[in-house]
């Protein structure tokens, strides 16, 4: 079935748009007629991506989406109108255990993770409510689903932003505002995925190499995340949708 024009009239902000999952999500919601608020840390990056969608209605908010600046600047450039909102932009942590963590990276990654989707979306519901509903698609993990796939901050950031969807979808779904998240095995993009702990090494790679989970390129998630986003998913509010080739059966 074509999804053409999907989300033509429709204005949607996507965060971390400048590469990976966030990137792929934003051309596809541009080739379906969205018009487009993006947001990265990495001006460079909208830049280009604004570059390679000719002809579509994109706008850029260069900033750290932790920074509450950037939340408003990004609601700014909504110009009151809103449809749907993708919080994918997020940040990785070393695999630190909880017993080699420091609270540098702890807050990091709760602030990058949790604080910021939290803040944008406290944002858009007033836009989303006016428009007479909207769609908010978080971006959570295999980490959000177990404890053996990241670190402790990690792990714990993106069981929080299970939390917040889930509350979120609840305390809102009679005002037509769903909240769903997608929760992505291993995807081929540019986050910082370095080792920081040989303990954690030992621990989690056997298990993952046993599983065998495999490697996504990051249109697949774009795939389900647009989904959640529009109207084809109406009857889908709170829901947790793995997208992860069947790591999280195993
Ligand atoms: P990526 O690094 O390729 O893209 C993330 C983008 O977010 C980058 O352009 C980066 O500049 C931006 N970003 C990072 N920190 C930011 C900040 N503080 N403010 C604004 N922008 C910021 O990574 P990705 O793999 O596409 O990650 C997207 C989401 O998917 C993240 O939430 C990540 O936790 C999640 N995820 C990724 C994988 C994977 O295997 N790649 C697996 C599960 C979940």
């Amino acid at each position: 079935m074509s999804t053409e024009g999907r989300f033509a009239g429709k204005t949607i902000i996507v965060t971390g748009a400048g590469s990976g999952i966030g990137r792929a999500t934003a051309v596809r919601l541009a080739e379906e007629g969205a018009r487009l608020v993006v947001s990265d840390v990495v001006a460079g990056r909208l830049d280009e991506l604004k570059a390679a969608l000719p002809g579509a209605d994109v706008r850029t908010v260069a900033g750290d989406v932790s920074n509450p600046r950037t939340v408003e600047g990004i609601a700014d450039a909504c110009g009151g109108e809103l449809h749907g909102l993708a919080n994918i932009a997020g940040i990785m942590d070393g695999f630190l255990p909880v017993g080699e963590l420091d609270d540098e990276t702890w807050e990091r990654v709760m602030g990058v993770n949790v604080t910021a989707p939290m803040r944008l979306t406290r944002a858009a519901l007033p836009f989303l409510i006016e428009a007479g509903g909207g769609s908010i698609v978080n971006v959570a993990s295999e980490a959000a689903l177990r404890g053996s796939s990241a670190g402790a901050a990690y792990t714990a950031s993106k069981h929080a932003v299970i939390g917040l969807t889930k509350n979120t979808a609840f305390m809102y779904g009679p005002q037509g505002v769903r909240v769903n998240a997608v929760a992505p095995g291993a995807v081929a993009t540019n986050i910082e995925a370095g080792i920081r702990s040989e303990f954690a090494a030992g621990r989690i790679f056997p298990l993952m190499k046993a599983i065998g989970s495999p490697v996504a390129d990051p249109q697949r998630l774009a795939a389900a995340i647009t989904w959640l986003l529009s109207d084809d998913s109406l009857n889908v509010n709170g829901a947790i949708l793995p997208s992860d080739g069947g790591w999280s059966a195993a």
